[in-house]
């Protein structure tokens, strides 16, 4: 597998000024974290540009910043209102990390964004790349950093065998990440080596006359850039199986249907969805639990929904019941009795989301 590649001085500092002055050419300099960028600002742009696309991000971005301007108004927000802020956009851990990290900004920090990495990197949800694109970004602090499209720029450059994730394949990468990124320009470096891999070393349509390490390129050299890097060995994702039950009350005043919190840890965390049961047998004890007495029910079309590590077919059961007062209801802060007319502001899985679109056409 790779040894250790060794770059000359020369070397690297001419990657280093050609990746630069792209970037001042060509680099993306417009987007809403990028103006006025403090370590706050980008640290909430990088996590939620983690798995999500630029054109999407935006808006939420925007929708964040307005409503939590400072670390303090985020750890001082309900989890359920940070929530809601992220639905749709997937991945909820980002966003229980990004409250709980900014609540030990605030017990620890005096509520500023600490500004030595090994301090950001301890804080939940950044590792060692994403702290180092805050803190040259915001700072200009000097530090490699390695994200996907990064990855993609070096492997290609400098034909490093492996795939993401594989520990030899990414050590080879930081090793020579430490050794391209320039102590000057750090920042403008470190954006343009991720735009470079978002907008012209793309996985699957490299734009290579229009990439400024083209003549130093490995796998332009040699046509090679669709083999690197290697694709993952794929694993079959299992498949399960779940119902769901959407308890509805249903009269002349009002269309209710009953939620409940998931628990913080495990798919969904802290998201709020419906009541889940592996049979229809187990129906009847829930309602029973929930002092509920169904009248009807109704079997919707099963859909599929797919997590990085399984798949998940849902089928949901909408029961139609004899109407309860909320009081009745056991813990009433983890079950909510879901207006279709209104709206909650809260997190919602995506699934849940999808339901109440469904009941509400
Ligand atoms: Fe990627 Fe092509 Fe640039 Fe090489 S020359 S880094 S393959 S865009």
């Amino acid at each position: 597998m790779n040894n250790p590649i060794t770059i000359s001085a020369n070397s690297a500092e001419q990657f280093g000024q050609q990746v630069v002055s792209w970037y001042h050419q060509q680099g993306r300099k417009h987007f809403p974290w990028q103006q006025d960028k403090t370590p706050y600002r980008v640290w909430i742009s990088e996590i939620m540009l983690q798995q999500t696309q630029v054109a999407t991000v935006i808006p939420y971005y925007q929708r964040f910043m307005a409503s939590f301007p400072t670390i303090t108004d985020l750890a001082n927000a309900d989890e359920d209102v940070v929530l809601h802020h992220w639905t749709g956009l997937g991945y909820y851990a980002r966003a229980r990390n990004l409250h709980k990290a900014a609540k030990i900004m605030v017990s620890d920090f005096k509520g500023l964004f600490p500004i030595e990495i090994e301090q950001v990197i301890a804080l939940p949800g950044i590792g060692r790349s994403t702290a180092g694109a805050i803190l040259s970004l915001s700072l200009k602090q000097h530090h490699p950093i390695l994200d996907g499209n990064v990855k993609r720029v070096l492997a290609r450059s400098y034909l490093v065998e492996g795939y993401n994730g594989l520990s030899k394949f990414d050590k080879a990468l930081w090793q020579l990440s430490e050794q391209l990124t320039p102590a000057i320009e750090t920042d403008s470096f470190n954006q343009a080596m991720m735009d470079l891999g978002a907008t012209v070393c793309t996985r699957s349509k490299p734009t290579c006359p229009l990439c400024p390490v083209e003549q130093s390129c490995l796998a332009k050299a040699g046509e090679q850039q669709m083999n690197y890097p290697q694709k993952k060995p794929k694993k079959k994702i299992p498949e399960k199986k779940t119902i769901m039950v959407i308890p509805r009350i249903l009269n002349e005043r009002t269309n209710r249907v009953l939620m409940e919190k998931r628990p913080p840890t495990g798919i969904w965390g802290g998201l709020w969805c419906f009541h889940e049961i592996d049979e229809l047998t187990e129906m009847d004890e829930l309602l029973a639990n929930l002092s509920l007495k169904a009248i009807s029910s109704h079997t919707m079309t099963e859909f599929r929904h797919t997590f990085s590590h399984f798949h998940l077919d849902i089928t949901p059961v909408l029961v139609d019941c004899e109407q309860l007062e909320l009081t009745e209801i056991n813990e009433p802060n983890q079950q909510k009795w879901y207006d279709l007319h209104q709206g909650l502001n809260v997190g919602l899985a995506a699934s849940t989301q999808k339901l109440l679109t469904l009941l509400s056409d």
